[in-house]
């Protein structure tokens, strides 16, 4: 059997793929600031942030996407949908958002990943710099 079935996320994810933090923010064992979720997506606030506004947006079922690097043609629609929900929280006043956010996704050691489980960063509430560290 290729997926197991969370008993609270109702989403799917397969052995292969070890449990991160990001599951117990999903499913409450650890504390979040939910911004937006749902049936497809999860977005919070990072608990270290970057900018005066900084949030994490992820697909909640992690199957195949522990990293952006692992994408294929499947993974088309979820990550259309995390695009979409950045851009909605980017426009958000209330979170801190001005005109316009820096939306970036780390890939892999090289890229600064440290969390396994795809997620979009959306940062802003601040002028921001070009080129990134
Ligand atoms: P990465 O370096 O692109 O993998 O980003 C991981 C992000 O997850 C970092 O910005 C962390 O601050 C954030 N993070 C780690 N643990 C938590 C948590 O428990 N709540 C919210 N954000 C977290």
């Amino acid at each position: 059997e290729k997926n197991r079935w969370h008993p609270i996320l109702g989403a799917g994810w397969r052995d292969e793929e070890p449990a991160t933090i990001f599951d117990k923010l999903m499913s409450g064992d650890i504390p979040a600031t939910v911004v937006k979720q749902d049936d497809k997506i999860f977005a919070f606030k990072d608990i270290n942030p970057a900018a005066p506004a900084h949030v994490l947006v992820i697909p909640k079922d992690r199957s195949g996407l522990t990293r952006l690097g692992k994408a294929t043609e499947e993974h088309t629609e979820i990550l259309g949908r995390l695009l979409v929900a950045a851009a909605e929280i980017s426009k958000d006043k209330e979170l801190g958002f001005g005109d316009g956010a820096r939306i970036v996704i780390n890939d892999g050691p090289d890229g600064g990943q440290e969390v396994p489980h795809l997620h979009v960063h959306v940062l802003g509430g601040r002028s921001m710099q070009w080129p990134p560290g």
